[in-house]
């Protein structure tokens, strides 16, 4: 017998659709946003964590799927934007009868939202999800399944260094220069493989002291503390761990001169992005910059076929958007964040009138 599911409404102006899902049989509390679905079906990770309150939830799930929306329209995809979140801590009450509860207040969505990965979820659980939904990517096997995002992640990224210090230092050239990276997990790794095959000298920091170990060993980098990093002298800082660390009290004490990395949400406000520009610090804008993950889980949501061919297209795009957007950001003198945004929202803008 199926468990019972309470989907209500949301009030959020701004967002299409926002469901409150609760089945109390597994203990579920969880919400999907709808952004927009401007360019297509909004697309967006699936989080699972221990909120502190409904509030941090909804709150989390409003953020995270408007950048969703920003972040596929910038990389030419034809999705919009979404997220979802459950509450709770994964180790303690994830369980298939919950996932699978879940999945079901999705498919009452028509597929006006495609779920996937984000943090708290495997490719196991997308498995237990796609029992009872077929809008779920990020699946570990089946035709079109697309596997881990990061290595793409991190190829764009490292494409989107190469022409930030383009714009910066006048080449791109990443021979002897020198990138702080904060962040050495699936994304941070592979960026610094690039990196260091590129000829980049490495700072790098992580909680993990036995992931640091690894890079000192592999690739010759300099270890620093966790927070400390955002203090180094470099000539980039690559952020690829956590959100908001560009923020009022980091920006002052920054030694580089420009960033570029992969963490979602790197700037608390766009104020900080401003604040940045006011220091000479380029900042390339993470939304655009983090998108091969997505790219890589819309060749699953999209069913394309010719997969490599579709990654490295819009890769190539990527890299052309971003350098619009630091080539318009240095003719009016303002933030590269600011820009990107008005960029999008002139994507938008034609699709929602
Ligand atoms: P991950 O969990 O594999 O790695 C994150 C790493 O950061 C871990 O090694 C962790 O120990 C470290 N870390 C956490 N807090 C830290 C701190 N305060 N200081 C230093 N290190 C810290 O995650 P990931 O998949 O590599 O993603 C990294 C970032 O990139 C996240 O913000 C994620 O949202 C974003 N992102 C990832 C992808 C992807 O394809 N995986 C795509 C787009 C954006």
């Amino acid at each position: 017998m199926t468990t019972p599911l309470e989907i209500s409404s949301v009030f959020a102006p701004g967002h299409e659709t926002v469901l409150r899902v609760e089945d109390a049989a597994t203990g579920l509390t969880g919400f999907i946003a709808v952004h927009s679905t401007a360019l297509g079906p909004a697309a967006g990770g699936l989080r699972m964590r221990p909120y502190a309150s409904t509030d941090a939830a909804i709150e989390d799930v409003l953020r995270l799927s408007r950048g969703m929306t920003y972040k596929n329209a910038a990389a030419g995809l034809p999705l919009g934007g979404g997220k979802a979140v459950i509450m709770g801590d994964p180790a303690e009450i994830k369980s298939p009868e919950l996932l699978r509860a879940f999945a079901r207040a999705i498919n009452t969505l028509d597929g006006k939202y495609w779920t996937a990965e984000d943090m708290g979820m495997t490719p196991a659980d997308m498995t237990i999800l796609a029992e009872e939904t077929r809008f779920v990517a990020g699946l570990p096997d089946g035709k079109f399944a697309s596997g881990d995002p990061s290595p793409i992640t991190a190829r764009g990224i490292f494409q989107s260094i190469r022409t930030t210090a383009r714009h910066r230092f006048g080449s791109a050239d990443l021979t002897g220069r020198t990138v702080a990276v904060q962040g050495l997990g699936h994304v941070g790794a592979h960026l610094c493989r690039m990196l260091h095959e590129a000829g980049a000298k490495l700072i790098v920091a992580d909680l993990d002291t036995a992931r640091v170990a690894q890079a000192v060993a592999e690739f010759g980098a300099q270890p620093a503390d966790a927070t400390g990093i955002l203090r180094e002298k470099a000539d980039i800082l690559a952020p690829c761990a956590i959100g908001g660390i560009l923020n009022e009290s980091t920006i002052d004490g920054l030694q580089v001169a420009a960033i570029c990395g992969g963490a979602n949400n790197q700037l608390a406000t766009d104020e900080d992005g401003k604040l940045l520009h006011a220091r000479g610090i380029l900042y390339a804008p993470d939304f655009v910059v983090n998108a091969g993950g997505i790219i890589n889980v819309a060749t699953e949501i999209l069913e394309i076929g010719a997969r490599d061919a579709f990654v490295d297209e819009k890769l190539a795009a990527l890299d052309t958007t971003l350098d619009r957007i630091l080539t318009r950001a240095a003719q009016r003198g303002c933030s590269p964040n600011d820009v990107a945004t008005e960029i999008v929202d002139e994507i938008l803008a034609p699709k929602a009138a």
